[in-house]
């Protein structure tokens, strides 16, 4: 097993609290016992554990993303330290470096600074006024849209920001996708919010459908400044056999080889697993003492590495017809309080809805010289009803 990219939490705390994260409104409450920021003690250490590591297993990139919370609430100097003590101490591997952010704090000082040293900035953005609804102030509970759509507007002047927008399926799709358009987002990732069996959220009513019909305006834009979107370009890379573009902990058969070092130095599993039960974090392994792969050993960590290969995926998956291109989803989304994640998707039968439709629209628009070479053959509810729901 692997590990290439450490989700680094810069800060347990945010300036908003949306009403579906699943750092702060939902069920696990250990950012309350971390402190706010990480500290140069910690980050130094990191930064020895990962060069280590990439030395010790020949890695020549390593990617390291800035998360939290909010992590632009370090402010700008802590970057700068983290940029120069890196590049004295990892020399092993190139460093890449991204950042997700709410972008309400983004100021041309922080997006001069991710531009020299090409940092990605990934912004938080679901969509226009009214879909953006969840996104709320901590302190004031104001609507935060504005202060994204600032901070958005300041960092397209400098990089060439990507959007992750939590889908909420109330949403006009035509206006969602125009409003895309019209702040000229190059590439997009949509994801479903976080469920599990028993905290399903219901912004995800109807998920399939809404994707439907989404991935149809987006397929059919035949205009040249269309938004890229991730989940339609991976699935349909998978489709067309192009497994080294679908990464990710969506789709796909790839293995997760990403961990979390939380402000306390701990190094735990990625945080979206929160959403499952509280404490269930492994908690035992902190950068001060231990590898950065010590947390292999753990089970909870063998399931997310291994998600979408066969003895971690539930016997349903296993013999679904979609298994290559939707590798069961998301491991959270798979987790019952029963069954622990023993389970398909929560999202099953839109997911299958949705791949359904690619499959058949892909099958239908493209040329017959290339579909001879993927083997690609039309599928209907009846596979569903056969392999999945019997
Ligand atoms: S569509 Fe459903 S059964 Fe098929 S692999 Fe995905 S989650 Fe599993």
């Amino acid at each position: 097993m692997l590990i290439k990219c450490v989700i680094l939490k810069v800060t347990s705390i945010c300036n908003l609290s949306c009403k579906y994260c699943y750092v702060y409104n939902k069920t696990d409450k250990s950012y309350l016992n971390e402190p706010d920021i990480i500290d140069f003690v910690t980050v130094k250490q990191l930064l020895q554990k990962i060069e280590q590591y990439c030395k010790k297993n020949k890695l020549n990139s390593f990617l390291i993303i800035f998360h939290g919370g909010e992590p632009l609430i370090a402010g700008k100097s802590f970057y700068e330290e983290f940029i120069k003590l890196a590049e004295k101490i990892v020399i092993s591997a190139k460093l890449y470096y991204s950042i997700q952010t709410n972008g309400t704090l983004l100021t041309e000082t922080f997006c001069k600074l991710f531009k020299k040293h090409n940092i990605h900035v990934c912004i938080s953005i679901d969509g226009n006024e009214t879909a953006s609804n969840n996104r709320i102030f901590k302190t004031t509970g104001h609507a935060a849209y504005n202060n994204i759509i600032a901070g958005y507007n300041i960092a397209t002047k400098y990089v060439t920001p990507s959007v992750l927008s939590v889908i909420n399926t109330s949403t006009d799709i035509d206006e969602y996708y125009t409003f895309f358009k019209d702040i000229s987002v190059s590439y997009m990732d949509c994801l479903p919010p976080d469920s599990t069996y028993e905290k399903f959220d219901m912004n995800a009513n109807q998920l399939g459908l809404w994707l439907i019909k989404l991935f149809d305006v987006w397929y059919f834009d035949k205009s040249k400044h269309k938004p890229r979107i991730r989940m339609f370009e991976d699935t349909i890379n998978l489709f067309f056999g192009n497994e080294n573009y679908a990464g990710g902990e969506l789709f796909g058969r790839n293995f997760n080889g990403a961990i979390d070092i939380r402000t306390n130095g701990n190094i735990d599993i990625v945080d979206t697993l929160r959403i499952c039960e509280n404490n269930f974090l492994v908690g035992k392994y902190n950068i001060m003492n231990n590898e950065l792969d010590d947390i292999i050993k753990e089970d909870i960590f063998y399931k997310f590495y291994n998600a979408h290969q066969d003895d971690v995926l539930c016997e349903k998956c296993r013999n679904c017809i979609v298994k290559d291109v939707c590798g069961g989803g998301l491991l959270t989304y798979r987790f019952s309080a029963k069954n622990s994640f023993n389970n398909p998707s929560v999202y099953c039968f839109d997911i299958f809805l949705l791949l359904m439709y690619i499959q058949n629209t892909l099958i239908e628009y493209t040329s017959p010289k290339l579909l001879q070479q993927v083997n690609l053959t039309k599928i209907s509810m009846q596979d569903y009803i056969r392999t999945i729901l019997y």
